[in-house]
C-alpha cells in the first residue's frame, strides 16, 4: 500500500473513535497498541489518575539518543450544536477534501505517522522515530506532561519533537501561552433595595471582570515579533451567577484566560489580578465574613519560544524548506517538550482555519505533502 492508501485507510479509523475531550480515549489507544504490537513494536501507556485515558509512545529503530519525536493529540472538540453536512465520525471525500472532526486538528498527523512506521521498520534508521500520542490536549495540555517527563527523563533522550498540529506543513516556530483561571465571589444575599445590607457577589465580581478587561486593553500596545495579535489577550468566557432581579446574588463565578508571547508577562498579569482579589477578597469579609473570592488557577500551559539553532528547527527547515518564522497565538504541546528540554516546533499538515469548525476538512494535497515530509524524515534519521 502506498503511504496515501494507507493513511487514509488509518485515518479511517481515527476518524471513527469519538475521542471529544470528555470521552475515554483507550479505544483508539488500544487500537494504535494493536496496529505496532502487530508490527513487533512496543508501545507504554501513560494513564491519567482514573484510568479512563492515557498517552501512548512508542520508539521505533535502534535504542539510541537523538531521536525525533512525532508528537500529536488524540482528542478532539465537541461537535455539539454545529451544523455538520456529514457525519463528523466518518472519513468522507468530497471534491478533493476529505471531511470529519478531528481530520485537520489532528488525525491527519497521527495517521500520516503511523502509516509510515512500516517504511520506518524497513530503513536502516540509526536514530529512533518516536510516536508520542496525548489526550485532553483540548482542554488545556492535561494529559501530555506525565508522557513528556518520561521521555525526558530517558538516558537515550530524544533530540527533537515535530509537533503536528495543523500548520499547512509550514514550520511554526513559537506559540503563545495560556492560563485560565476560575474565579468564585460569594456575598449575602438580600433584598435588592437595600444593597448595603448584603452584598451582591454579582456587583463585586464585575469589579474583577472589569479589571481582565483593562488588562487586556493595556496590551494591546504591546508587539511581539511575529505574533498576531502581536501581544497578550485576556478574555472571559463564562460568567454564572445571580437569581433573580430582586436578590442581591450570594454567588458568582467567571472563568477567563490569559493568552502570553512570554511567560514573564503572564506572572506580571496573574499577580496584578491575584492581588486585586485578595484585596476585594478582604472589603467583601468587612460587610460580610462568610463571603469572600477565591481564584484557582485551572491550566498552565507554557508558550514555545523561539529557537533559531535548535535541533527541531533545524530538522523541520530541512525537511520543509521553509526559512520564514512563524508564531502562533493559540497554545499547543510544543511549550511543554520545550520546557523539559526537548526542543520543539509544530509543523503538521491541514489548516487551524478548519480545526474546531463544522465541516472540518483536509485536502488531499495536504496529506500528499505530510507523507513526503515522513519519506524525508526516514531518510534523515537513516543519514
Ligand atoms: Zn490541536
Amino acid at each position: 500500500m502506498s503511504g496515501i492508501a494507507a493513511t487514509l485507510d488509518i485515518l479511517t479509523r481515527l476518524i471513527a473513535f469519538d475521542t471529544t475531550s470528555r470521552n475515554s480515549n483507550l479505544e483508539l489507544i488500544a487500537w494504535v497498541e494493536d496496529f505496532l504490537r502487530e508490527r513487533g513494536i512496543a508501545s507504554r501507556r501513560v494513564s491519567n489518575a482514573d484510568g479512563t485515558k492515557a498517552n501512548l509512545y512508542a520508539s521505533i529503530g535502534p535504542d539510541v539518543a537523538g531521536g525525533v519525536v512525532l508528537s500529536g493529540h488524540t482528542d478532539v472538540v465537541p461537535v455539539d450544536g454545529q451544523p455538520w453536512a456529514s457525519d463528523p465520525w466518518t472519513l468522507s471525500e468530497r471534491g478533493g477534501r476529505f471531511y470529519g472532526r478531528g481530520v485537520a486538528d489532528m488525525k491527519s498527523f497521527l495517521a500520516l505517522a503511523l502509516a509510515h512506521v512500516d517504511a520506518a521498520r524497513a530503513a536502516p534508521l540509526k536514530r529512533p522515530m518516536v510516536l508520542a500520542f496525548s489526550y485532553d490536549e483540548e482542554i488545556g495540555c492535561l494529559g501530555a506532561p506525565a508522557m513528556i517527563a518520561e521521555l525526558a527523563a530517558q538516558s537515550n533522550k530524544p533530540a527533537a519533537v515535530i509537533v503536528g498540529e495543523p500548520t499547512s506543513m509550514k514550520v511554526v516556530s513559537a506559540h503563545k501561552g495560556v492560563r485560565t483561571f476560575t474565579v468564585e465571589v460569594t456575598g449575602r444575599e438580600g433584598h435588592s433595595s437595600l444593597p448595603d445590607q448584603g452584598v451582591s457577589a454579582v456587583m463585586e465580581a464585575l469589579k474583577l471582570m472589569a479589571l481582565v478587561a483593562e488588562m487586556g486593553n493595556e496590551a494591546r500596545g504591546e508587539t511581539h515579533a511575529h505574533f498576531n495579535p502581536p501581544g497578550p489577550t485576556m478574555t472571559i468566557g463564562k460568567v454564572e451567577g445571580g437569581t433573580a432581579s430582586n436578590i442581591l446574588a450570594r454567588r458568582c463565578s467567571f472563568i477567563w484566560d490569559c493568552r502570553c508571547p512570554e511567560q514573564a508577562q503572564a506572572d506580571v498579569i496573574e499577580a496584578r489580578f491575584r492581588g486585586a482579589a485578595t484585596q476585594l477578597d478582604a472589603e467583601i469579609k468587612v460587610r460580610a465574613p462568610e463571603g469572600g473570592v477565591s481564584v484557582m488557577r485551572r491550566t498552565n500551559t507554557p508558550g514555545l519560544a523561539i529557537e533559531r539553532e535548535s535541533a527541531a528547527e533545524t530538522l523541520a527547515r530541512a525537511l520543509t524548506g521553509d526559512n520564514e518564522t512563524r508564531a502562533v497565538a493559540y497554545a499547543a504541546e510544543a511549550g511543554l517538550f520545550q520546557r523539559a528540554g526537548i526542543p520543539a516546533i509544530i509543523c503538521g499538515p491541514g489548516s487551524i482555519e478548519q480545526a474546531h469548525q463544522p465541516d472540518e476538512w483536509i485536502e488531499r494535497t495536504q496529506i500528499e505533502e505530510g507523507a513526503a515530509f515522513m519519506r524525508r524524515l526516514i531518510e534523515r534519521l537513516s543519514a
